[in-house]
Order: C-alpha cells, then sequence, then structure tokens
C-alpha cells in the first residue's frame, strides 16, 4: 500500500515533520493557507526571532539543516539585565559552551521549506487553507481561491498551530478535553536597528532584560546587527497599554522605565503605534490523535507562552520523539499514536507550568539578591557536581530530559534552596561546607 500523509500548516513544525515523514518514505501533501513565502515574502505576524535551543537543534539535526541554521543563528551565552539607572549585569545561561541561539522565524522556515521541497515526496500546496476535518473518513474540506474541494488521506498530520482547524473538528470528539488561558499581559515589538557597518549597540551575544516587576522588555540579535524587542505589559492597569494612546505617554513611559533602551530606539513612537499590540494564550488538550489517523504537533495542541523559549523547541522535540517512537514500533501507527499521546501530553503540560513560572522570573526575580544568589550556588554545585545537580534552566535548555522529569526536579531544588538560603550570613559566604552538607542531605532525602 502506498503511503501517504497530509499534513496541515507549513509552518516551522508542518514543515520540519513532512520532512521527517519523506525520510521514512510518505509521499505527504502539505496544506497552508498562507502564500509561498519565497515568492510572496515572510509574513509573520508574531516574533520575529526565536531562541533556539539543545531540544530543537535535535530535531533540525535529524532534518539535515542544523548546520546552515547554525551558520546564521547567534549564540547568546546568558541574560543581560538592564536595571532602571542604566547598570546592567550579566547572568551566564549555563556552563562555558553552553548557550542558546537567536534565529529568524521567518528564515528558519523558509530553510525548512526549501529542504522538504527538494523532496520528490513532498507536495506544497500554498494558498490552500483547511477548514474541517471528517475524523472518521480522513478526508478534509480545502479552499483556494473560492473553491472548495476534499482531500484524503489514511494519515493527517495538525500543525496549523494554535488555533488550528484539525483541533477544532477533533474537539467534536466526546470527551475531548480543552482549556485555553489568556494571560493579562500582552506583547509589541520594537527595534533597535543597527550601529554603523552592521555593528551590534549593545552586546551581541547576551539576551537582554529589562525586568521591572509585573512588566519587562526583552530584546534578542540578529544577524544584520539589530535587535527585536519585545515590551510585555498588561492590557490595563496603572502602566498598561491601555495607558500608552499618546506620543507623550509612550515617550514618557520609556525615559521612567527604560531609558537606556530609548536611546538605541529612534522609531519608538512610530513602531508603537503601528507595531499591533499581541495576545499570550496557553493552550492544553487532550487526546492528541485519534486512532491511527490523526495527530496534532506542535501548537496546535500545546501552545504555550514564550517566557522559556520553548515552544517551538517542544514542538521540534515532538517530531523527534514521534519518530523514534515510529521506530520503536515498527511503524504501527496504533501503537505508535497511543504511546505518543500517553507520553507526550504529560510533558507538553509541564512546559506549559514551566514558561508561566518563568515570567515570573524574568520580570521580577532576575533583579532580586536571593533569586541571584542561587543562580550562583546552583552553578558552583553543578560545576562540583555535574552529574548529580543539573539547575532546572539547564535541564530544560541545555537536555533532552522529559520537561515533566525536570519540572518535578525542580519544585526538589526549590526545597533545596529555601534550606541552603536559611544558612546564616550565606549572603556573605556561600562556597562553604555548610551548604555542601544542607545539598548532600537533600540527596539522599530524594
Ligand atoms: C512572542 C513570541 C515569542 C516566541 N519565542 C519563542 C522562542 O524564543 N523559542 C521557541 O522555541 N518558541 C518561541 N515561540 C513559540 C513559537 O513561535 C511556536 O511554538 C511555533 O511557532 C509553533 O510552530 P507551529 O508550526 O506549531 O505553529 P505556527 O508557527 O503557528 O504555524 C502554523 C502554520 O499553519 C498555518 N495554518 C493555520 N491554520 C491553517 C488552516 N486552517 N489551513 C492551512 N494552514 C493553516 C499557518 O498559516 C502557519 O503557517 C514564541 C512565540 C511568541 C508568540
Amino acid at each position: 500500500m502506498e503511503k501517504k500523509a497530509i499534513v496541515v500548516g507549513a509552518g516551522l513544525v508542518g514543515s520540519l515533520w513532512s520532512i521527517f515523514l519523506a525520510q521514512r518514505g510518505y509521499k505527504v501533501d502539505i496544506y497552508e493557507r498562507r502564500s509561498d513565502m519565497r515568492k510572496e515574502g515572510f509574513v509573520g505576524g508574531r516574533s520575529i526571532n526565536l531562541a533556539m535551543s539543545t531540544r530543537g537543534w535535535k530535531a533540525l539535526e535529524k532534518a539535515g539543516i542544523a548546520e546552515e541554521i547554525k551558520a546564521d543563528a547567534i549564540a547568546m551565552d546568558g541574560r543581560m539585565m538592564h536595571a532602571v539607572n542604566g547598570e546592567t549585569t550579566f547572568q551566564p545561561y549555563g556552563k562555558e559552551g553552553q548557550a542558546i541561539y537567536s534565529v529568524s522565524r521567518g528564515g528558519l522556515n523558509l530553510a525548512l521549506i526549501n529542504i522538504a521541497d527538494k523532496h520528490p515526496l513532498v507536495n506544497f500546496h500554498f494558498d490552500h487553507k483547511v477548514s474541517k476535518v471528517d475524523k472518521k473518513s480522513g478526508s478534509l474540506q480545502v479552499t483556494s481561491e473560492g473553491i472548495t474541494s476534499t482531500a484524503d488521506a489514511s494519515l493527517i498530520f495538525g500543525t496549523d498551530g494554535a488555533f488550528s482547524s484539525v483541533r477544532a473538528s477533533l474537539q467534536r470528539t466526546p470527551r475531548f478535553d480543552y482549556q485555553q488561558d489568556y494571560l493579562d499581559h500582552g506583547y509589541k515589538e520594537l527595534e533597535i536597528p543597527a550601529g554603523p557597518n552592521g555593528s551590534f549597540l549593545i552586546e551581541k551575544n547576551a539576551l537582554h532584560i529589562w525586568p521591572r516587576g509585573h512588566f519587562m522588555l526583552i530584546a534578542l540579535p540578529n544577524s544584520s546587527g539589530s535587535f527585536t524587542c519585545t515590551l510585555f505589559l498588561p492590557f490595563e492597569g496603572p502602566q498598561s497599554f491601555e495607558q500608552l494612546k499618546t506620543n507623550d505617554a509612550i515617550q514618557t513611559f520609556f525615559e521612567t522605565y527604560f531609558a537606556d533602551a530609548l536611546a538605541l530606539i529612534p522609531d519608538l513612537v512610530k513602531d508603537f503605534h503601528e507595531n499591533p499590540t499581541s495576545t499570550l494564550v496557553t493552550i492544553r488538550c487532550n487526546p492528541w490523535v485519534y486512532k491511527d489517523k490523526i495527530c496534532l504537533l506542535g501548537d496546535s495542541s500545546h501552545a504555550i507562552v514564550p517566557f522559556y523559549g520553548q515552544g517551538m523547541n517542544s514542538g521540534f522535540e515532538d517530531c523527534t520523539v514521534l519518530d523514534e517512537m515510529l521506530s520503536e514500533f515498527d511503524e504501527d501507527w496504533t501503537k505508535t499514536l497511543s504511546a505518543f499521546n500517553e507520553t507526550r501530553i504529560p510533558d507538553a503540560n509541564a512546559i506549559a507550568d514551566l514558561a508561566l513560572r518563568n515570567f515570573i522570573e524574568m520580570r521580577d526575580l532576575v533583579g532580586d539578591e536571593d533569586f541571584l544568589l542561587r543562580k550562583k550556588i546552583a552553578a558552583w554545585l553543578h560545576d562540583k557536581y555535574p552529574d548529580r545537580f543539573i539547575p532546572l534552566y539547564s535541564q530544560v535548555t541545555f537536555t533532552h530530559i522529559p520537561y515533566s522529569k525536570a519540572l518535578a526536579e525542580g519544585r526538589r531544588q526549590d526545597q533545596l534552596f529555601e534550606k541552603i538560603l536559611a544558612i546564616e550570613n550565606i549572603h556573605q559566604d556561600w562556597k562553604t561546607e555548610k551548604v555542601i552538607q544542607v545539598f548532600e542531605a537533600w540527596e539522599k532525602e530524594n
């Protein structure tokens, strides 16, 4: 029987997954509602750059495209914190040589489409919007240029993002769980342009953060020398988007809270008015699969807030995990999809929780003394006992430890640091035998 699949959505995850399927000998038809970005340019509507880490790289290596993407990526070795008075402090993300990488969303999507399209088994259908899936018959309703037709396949993958139409069709199944939570915060992108000759006006190899309590600004470098800044701010309240309607209000807000950044954003007021204010949502659902026929991957089954930089990374890890399971179960789709559903949903829920928790860490704690000390002690313990203690951030970002395991371990680490930070004079002297004793006692308890 001919091996045939349909992929709905040629975004990051769908394009990558179509490469994995083609490598396994599947003929893939991929339907994308947008026009071909190779002709029309990239119409993103979302972040211009993304942080790629270990889980994402592994999937790209499998697709044979990691080196090409890394050539244009910018290593971010740590966080550069900007205080209100303009003082900066740098916190490494991991050990020397460990970094997350800023990559262009459009560039990455384009590269994935190009690689997939070179494969004779992959066939792209741009400007084709899928409106409905009949899960029993495995047929899709597809509209292009006003004409609606049907397409059939025994295997259908929904990679059509947070507002997935494939998921919407599955939602009609009895006992389908679905949860959607919006944050009270929205986000807006702004730009620090490149300096003379494409130079970087602030430290190139860092993710910059201006933490200000319940709001923050961040900036990631682009290979052109510019930085994409994202302002995360409540929609309503004393410091909020609803307060920033006039040129004066925008200017004063930035003068008050982000003066050093303001000096580098020449088009602040214009960009503020022109760029959209977007929402931030967490989406969870269960199941992600229907029998041996339909499977959701990426944001369509688990959209998360962007504060751990793991949305795309977790979607790419979906592809790696599903591919590994296909090998394990000899391409028996019933067994594979059932195992994928069972193991992957707890991991997706864990990274959703971790991402929400990291929002508080980024906006509140990165300037907090106890938090900074905890980071230093964690790095010290990790150096001393690399196999016995891996900080939570490193587990999520630099390993393949399942997210659910990392979250559980992170909760145990919270208990450890509660005890360590209660040690007398810990802020004066922390590389001590007492800290080691507390660590070893904690290790025995766990
Ligand atoms: C501000 C922000 C910053 C982020 N930063 C990071 C980061 O640093 N690191 C990270 O790992 N992740 C990050 N993410 C998350 C990341 O963007 C997503 O997890 C990722 O884009 C998900 O990829 P996807 O392919 O599942 O969905 P999408 O990228 O949304 O792609 C879905 C595709 O399906 C198409 N489509 C939709 N509906 C239909 C339809 N009915 N018919 C046909 N086609 C359809 C769409 O046009 C699109 O091409 C960030 C997200 C945001 C909002």
